[in-house]
């Protein structure tokens, strides 16, 4: 049986500042804080899941905010940006926007056919905001964050690897995981998965003399692939398996059970199951309010939260400007 890889689950990068990070990616750019737990690995800290009103697949972009950390430096074996899609329409309210949020943004450019504002987050990822048809019309974003419907981001587009030996990221791509190419710009290499488009697809900038990347604040920690169910996760891992690579047993991350590997060029893959979701601790309405913690370590609640840094702002219903 040969599974399909439906798109992008979602993409993890580290933060500095938890407010900061808050501030930004729920006000500024307007996501729905969809869940505020702590990192699994690392009880004393956050780890912060943004996206659509529910955290579909392919909107979600989480953090794990430490205060404090260095910067990292991009370079090859990284991920290093992620592009959000935005209606074809809202290129010019997004310019002023950014504007008066005081968010400095690269000149706007045109690749792939498709408009491109770059900047930057407070910790120095590397965003972009891609006006794309298709996103727009399919997808909704979340319509009651701190922009306005018909703006608002739609949800993960595209992200960008940079590699050296781009051929080995290629080979997995295509011949184990299903990928095809769609496309090739100077040195940049698109590969679209399942039914391809926004929330389905990868940039593999091949950059041979680059040096190596830093993963540490302001970068991509992961990037995370879609499995529709267990089943489908179990086969990947046996695929995976398969090729030589190394791949971790499953584990169960609450709100999506993940394996995770590293693919020839250095970048760290997971393929997340799209079950059971955000809404398995609370509901809809309520996602992000509270700080949820895994049963296991709900017995340590009190002294959990006393060592996270308390936040303004949690919620999402956040005044919406114009
Ligand atoms: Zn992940």
């Amino acid at each position: 049986m040969k599974e399909e890889i439906p798109g992008i689950h979602h993409v993890t990068a580290i933060a500095g500042d938890p407010q900061q990070n808050l501030n930004f990616y729920a006000g500024t750019l307007g996501l729905r804080l969809v869940k505020r737990t702590i990192n699994f690995d690392d009880p004393s800290t956050y780890h912060f899941y943004y996206g659509d009103e529910a955290g579909t697949p392919g909107t979600i972009l989480t953090f794990f905010p430490w205060p404090g950390v260095r910067r990292g430096r991009a370079g090859t074996g990284q991920a290093t940006s992620v592009a959000f899609s935005i209606p074809e329409s809202s290129l010019g309210f997004w310019i002023e926007r950014l504007t008066k949020h005081n968010v400095e943004y690269e000149k706007p450019a045109r690749r792939f056919d498709e408009g491109v504002l770059a900047f930057r987050d407070k910790d120095g990822l590397m965003l972009e905001l891609i006006t794309d048809k298709s996103s727009a019309e399919r997808r909704r974003g979340w319509e009651r964050g701190s922009v306005p419907p018909k703006h608002a981001i739609r949800g993960i587009h595209s992200v960008t690897m940079c590699v050296d030996g781009y051929e080995h990221t290629a080979k997995l791509l295509t011949e184990t995981m299903g990928f095809r190419q769609t496309g090739e710009e100077e040195s940049v290499f698109r590969f679209a998965a399942g039914e391809g488009g926004a929330g389905a697809q990868v940039n593999v900038r091949c950059a041979p003399d680059f040096w190596p990347g830093v993963v540490a604040g302001g970068s991509v920690h992961h990037v995370a692939w879609r499995a529709r169910d267990d089943a489908a996760q179990r086969a990947w891992r046996e695929q995976i398996a398969a090729t030589g690579l190394n791949v971790t047993p499953v584990l169960d991350r609450q709100y999506f059970r993940s394996i995770y590997f590293r693919e020839p060029g250095g970048v760290l893959f997971e393929i997340a199951t799209d079950p059971p979701g955000f809404t398995i601790d609370e509901p809809l309405e309520q996602l992000g309010a509270e700080l949820k913690l895994p049963s296991w370590l709900e017995p340590n609640r009190k002294e959990i939260e006393s060592i996270l840094p308390q936040l303004d702002h949690p919620q999402n219903e956040l005044e919406q400007e114009s």
